[in-house]
This record gives structure tokens, C-alpha cells and sequence, in this order.
């Protein structure tokens, strides 16, 4: 069976490198190419492990550390978001892994749609941004997506098969991030750091806080009602601390089909690369005789209030999502820093959000526009 061949982008991440592990394991795939912003020393040793045809550093003042380090591989090294789009419509990939974090995936992910790659998607922000073009340009080119999104896997899985006419809604689960038991006075002192220990899953630092805020799950409410072409109000959002059960989808006749299984996101980038086959790996099975409960409870929009916010972006539309994410991006980075605090974050969107004229049924550029004149509009915000 000839491999197929696959262009990772964002592979130093914390989704590109459990990609790895498991592409590794499985010897399915050839590694086309692996692309990074600055981490260079993770990618040298990427590069001689796997031996992909290119690696692309986004930060261009690194490109020549990288290509001297890697002046003894066969390795091409480009560079900058020519050479990301260059590796994504190369003619000879046939999949293209988005696990860059943050709106810079758009470009990219839109030249491989147009190239008509299948994408396995876990840059949620691209769909999140621009998803009323994204899936319109995906079926105009041919271009399959495949959500690697733990949830959006698991609503893909319980959809095999249905028609969309038969979905009732969906049930979109949240762990409720590292605050979900804190009260609102609590919350309000609490720094970065304290955000950054997710209970059940080790991710990149930006999802890590959009989870701790809620953000995640409104990014992924917009993420799921673009990928599955359900109204708003179709989506129900349930806290369910334990994370075993991913996802569920409610049909017409009030029968309910869930994924479950342990957290770990090496499932559902699998799942996404194999579509539509399943094979072995070496991820351990979920043991019933450890779960004690599996709870559920609403969400609390007071004390996470990224979360209407998002929605809220959703039902207003036009730019308003970009803006929303654009602004998220910004500041989410400023309280890694420790220059905001926690409730700075939704605050700030609102306001931003607030003072942002509509454009209705954006174009690309106008989507591009919106999400500079965003960034910039909050780091003046910021320095005031
Ligand atoms: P990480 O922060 O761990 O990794 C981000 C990757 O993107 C790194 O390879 C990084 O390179 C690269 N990158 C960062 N900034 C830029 C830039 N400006 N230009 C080009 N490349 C850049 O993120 P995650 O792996 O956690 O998340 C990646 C995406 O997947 C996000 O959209 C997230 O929402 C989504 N996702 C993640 C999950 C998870 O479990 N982690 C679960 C579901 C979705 P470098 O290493 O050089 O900085
Ligand atoms: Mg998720």
C-alpha cells in the first residue's frame, strides 16, 4: 500500500508532536513536510527523526539557524507563509494537518482547500474567523475537512451515517477548565500559571487558557455550527467534568448517540488521518470499572462570561466572530503574560467587540482587515 503523504503544520506543537507519536506508530504515513514558528531545536530533531522532503520556520530571522543546522539532511528549508502555503498545495501531499494555533492558519488552510487536500482540522480559529467561507470553499474545491477537535470528532462520529435532517441537537461537552469550581471573587485573582493546570488534558498554553476562560468552548460552539450547518440554536453546551464522554448528537426521535473514551488526542487525530477506516493503536481502552460518575451540569456565564460572548459573536455575524477571536488572541497572550487580569480578557472583547462597525458577509480580505485593525485596536487598549 503506497503511504500517503502529509504536511503537518504547526508539528512542534502540542498537537503536532502527539501527531507524531502516533503517525509513527502507525507507518501509514510519509511526512511531506513539518513547519514551526521559532522553535528550531525541536524541529532539527523532527527532522532527523522523520526526514520530511520540507520544513518551513514561519519566523524568518531563524531561517538561516535552521538551515545551517540542517545543512547535512537532504531537507529543503523554506520559510515565512510562502513557504507554508508552499507545502500545503504541493502537488504530491495528500493531507494537510492544521495544528498551528491562532488565526495564522487561515491563509494556509484556505490554499490547501483551493489545492483540494483533505484537511484534518484542529486549527479551530480558521472556522472560527472565516468558517462562512471556509466550508463553501471546501465543497467548491473538493476539499474534505476532518475535525480533530476532540468534540467535533466525536459529533462526526455520532453522524456516520445520518442524514442532517435527522439531527435534533447537539450536545457539545466542556470540562469546565481549571476555575470550574471557583467562585467569581476567586476567579478574579487567579494568574496564568493557576489557568495553565487543565485537569484532564495537556495542551498548548493558548487553548489551555481559552479553557480555563470558556473561550474554547465558544470557539468551539461557532467551530461546530459551520462544520455540521446547524442552527444556534441547535448547539447545547454541557459542563461534564470527567471527559469521557466527548460529544453527543440528539435525533428527532430523542434517541442520543455519544463518543467516549480516555482523553487523549492521539484518537482523534488518528481518526481524522485514517477517515474512513479505523486501525489498532496503542492507546490504552477506556476502563468503565475506574469511572465512579459521569456528571453534567450547565454552564455558568457569570463567572464565564467568554462563553456568551462568543455565541453572541455568532449570532451577530459578519466580522463579529473575527473580531471576537482576533481580540481573544491579544489578550489571552497579555495574561500569559501576566499584564491582565482574568476578567480583563472578556471585558476587553466586549469592548472591542462594541466599537467594531459590521461588515456583513465578509470577504477574505475584509476578514484579514478586520483582524488586524482588531489586534491593533487592543494593543492600544492595552498600553493604555
Ligand atoms: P501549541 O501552542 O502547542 O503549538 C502551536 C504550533 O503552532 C507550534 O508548532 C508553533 O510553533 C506553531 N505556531 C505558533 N505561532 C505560529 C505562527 N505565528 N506562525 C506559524 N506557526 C506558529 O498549540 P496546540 O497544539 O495546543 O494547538 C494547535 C491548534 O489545535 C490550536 O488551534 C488549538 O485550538 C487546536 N486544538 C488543540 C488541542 C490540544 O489538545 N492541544 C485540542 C483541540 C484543538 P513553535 O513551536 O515554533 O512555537
Ligand atoms: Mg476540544
Amino acid at each position: 500500500m503506497q503511504k500517503r503523504k502529509i504536511s503537518i503544520l504547526g508539528s512542534t506543537g502540542s498537537i503536532g508532536t502527539q501527531a507524531l507519536d502516533i503517525i509513527e506508530s502507525s507507518g501509514r504515513y510519509e511526512l511531506f513536510a513539518l513547519t514551526c514558528n521559532s522553535r528550531i531545536d525541536d524541529i532539527v530533531r523532527q527532522t532527523e527523526k522523520f526526514s520530511p522532503r520540507f520544513v518551513v520556520v514561519s519566523d524568518e530571522t531563524k531561517y538561516s539557524a535552521l538551515k545551517s543546522a540542517l545543512s547535512h539532511t537532504t531537507t529543503k528549508v523554506l520559510s515565512g507563509m510562502s513557504g507554508l502555503v508552499e507545502v500545503v498545495t504541493h502537488p504530491e501531499v495528500d493531507i494537510v494537518l492544521t495544528s498551528v494555533v491562532g488565526n495564522i492558519g487561515l491563509v494556509p488552510t484556505i490554499e490547501a482547500i483551493k489545492a483540494g487536500k483533505i484537511i484534518a482540522l484542529a486549527n479551530k480559529e480558521t472556522l472560527v474567523t472565516a468558517g462562512e467561507i471556509i466550508m463553501p470553499l471546501a465543497r467548491a474545491h473538493g476539499s474534505t475537512i476532518l475535525p480533530v477537535d476532540s468534540e467535533h470528532s466525536a459529533i462526526f462520529q455520532c453522524l456516520n451515517g445520518e442524514s442532517g435532517d435527522t439531527v435534533d441537537k447537539i450536545l457539545l461537552t466542556a470540562s469546565g477548565g481549571a476555575f470550574r469550581d471557583f467562585t467569581r471573587e476567586e476567579i478574579t485573582h487567579k494568574k496564568a500559571i493557576e489557568a495553565l493546570k487543565h485537569p484532564n488534558w495537556s495542551m498548548g498554553q493558548k487553548i489551555t487558557i481559552d479553557s480555563a476562560t470558556l473561550m474554547n468552548k465558544g470557539l468551539e460552539f461557532i467551530e461546530a455550527k459551520w462544520l455540521f450547518d446547524v442552527a444556534i440554536d441547535q448547539i447545547e453546551v454541557l459542563v461534564h467534568p470527567q471527559s469521557i464522554i466527548h460529544s453527543m448528537v440528539q435525533f428527532k426521535d430523542h434517541s442520543i448517540m455519544a463518543q467516549l473514551g480516555v482523553p487523549d488526542m492521539r484518537v482523534p487525530i488518528i481518526y481524522a488521518l485514517d477517515y474512513p477506516k479505523r486501525f489498532p493503536n496503542n492507546v490504552k481502552p477506556l476502563d468503565f470499572m475506574t469511572l465512579n460518575a459521569l456528571t453534567f451540569s450547565k454552564p455558568d456565564l457569570s463567572r464565564f462570561p467568554c462563553l456568551g460572548i462568543a455565541i453572541d459573536s455568532l449570532r451577530k455575524g459578519g466580522v463579529a466572530p473575527t473580531v471576537m477571536n482576533a481580540a481573544n488572541e491579544v489578550l489571552v497572550d497579555a495574561y500569559l503574560k501576566d499584564q491582565i487580569g482574568f476578567y480583563d480578557i472578556s471585558d476587553s472583547i466586549q469592548k472591542v467587540m462594541a466599537e467594531f462597525e459590521t461588515i456583513s458577509h465578509p470577504n477574505i480580505e475584509q476578514i484579514l482587515w478586520a483582524d488586524q485593525e482588531t489586534r491593533e485596536r487592543v494593543s492600544h487598549l492595552l498600553k493604555r
